[in-house]
């Protein structure tokens, strides 16, 4: 095959463009070695017939997240003459192929790679980000489904950047359980012109069967859906909302299954089990030693400090949540909370109208 192989003026490769679709051979590939085969980040164009605007998947913008790579292939491997070009986007190839595969979000000296859409090119990860971004603006696309998956016990659930229909009505096409992005971090979806309809999909941990088949039922409707209504929205959904991260501050030791003797900070025993669940004021994340300071800060979208509003120690060394709320996307390692966050807190949102 022609290998797509894009470098910068250094000969460095940033990029692979193949846009003649994926050949058997690829095909065939288990998810870890056709990663390997390709080496690094890579935009696949499946030609369609090019009666309706093209739609666009990608997988792996972060490297430990196998399913939608796994669900990608499942889809391709069966062959289809589409009404549109179907563009694919494989993320950080090389952080999912290192160390026996899907081990890393993103490699140290690496940016985060669904951090860096739309930003000025001063890293590879921009430069691969920009390439690709370019060629999906050049596309015109109707729609573009983002696939992940979580660190922590969570439902599967969609992730949308406005409450338009189109947007609501492609993300039902997963699941009615959406969540309400707003955090303006430079993620793939965020950078998506207004009349491309960008969302998330969340298909739990990785290497479940139950996850892989909840993204391929969601691809199959997607692209099997001859066109996304934008008049009003389809179906009833769940909507959280105004988000709040809530990190560990960096100069606490923490753990999910040590002790305070050994740590400043022990995370409940299966807090992720909370994700998605309403709870009461004085939901308890954790343990410090009575006396320690809040090993937590929140903060707003913005980056408003917002701790003192939302957490508190209580005298005997527990860390509460000080309002009724809804944990999500609480993590349970600790590379995944200090690469990103150890969880959010959500509001219900009203029903999007359309
Ligand atoms: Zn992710």
């Amino acid at each position: 095959m022609d290998t797509g192989l894009n470098t910068t003026a250094l000969g460095t490769p940033t990029h692979r463009f193949l846009p003649d679709g994926l050949d058997a051979d690829l095909l065939s590939l288990s998810p870890l070695q056709f990663a390997r085969a390709l080496e690094v980040p890579t935009l696949v164009r499946v030609p369609g017939a090019g009666m309706r605007p093209p739609r666009a998947f990608a997988c792996l913008l972060h490297g430990d997240e196998s399913t939608g790579l796994e669900a990608a292939l499942a889809v391709l491997r069966r062959p289809a003459v589409r009404a549109f070009d179907l563009y694919l986007v494989i993320g950080n190839v090389p952080a999912a192929v290192a160390d026996g595969g899907f081990a890393h979000r993103f490699l140290d000296g690496q940016e985060d790679f669904n951090r860096v859409w739309g930003l000025d090119i001063d890293s590879p990860q921009r430069a691969a980000a920009a390439a690709i971004h370019d060629h999906l603006l050049e596309a015109d696309l109707e729609a573009i489904v983002d696939i992940h998956n979580n660190t922590g016990n969570n439902p599967f659930y969609a992730i949308v950047t406005t409450d338009d229909a189109r947007d609501v009505n492609v993300a039902t096409l997963f699941t009615t359980t959406v969540l309400r992005w707003d955090l303006g971090v430079n993620t793939l979806m965020e950078s998506m012109p207004p009349d491309v309809s960008g969302i998330a999909v969340e298909c739990g941990l990785p290497g479940l069967p139950e996850s892989r088949a909840f993204a391929v039922d969601g691809l199959r409707r997607f692209l099997g859906t001859r066109r996304f209504r934008d008049d009003r929205v389809r179906f009833d959904v769940d909507m959280l909302g105004n988000l709040v991260k809530v990190r560990v501050r960096p100069e606490i030791d923490f753990t999910f299954d040590g002790t305070l003797d050994t740590h400043d900070f022990v995370v409940a025993d299966g807090a992720d089990t909370a994700n998605f669940v309403d709870v009461d004021a004085g939901h308890v994340l954790g343990r410090v030693r009575p006396g320690a300071d809040l090993p937590l800060v929140a903060r707003h979208p913005r980056g408003d400090d917002v701790t003192h509003d939302h957490l508190a120690v209580t005298g005997d060394g527990r860390v509460v949540l000080t309002h009724p709320t809804t944990p999500v996307m609480m993590t349970r390692t600790v590379p995944a909370a200090r690469k990103d966050v150890l969880l959010y807190l959500s509001d219900h949102l009203p029903p999007p109208r359309g």
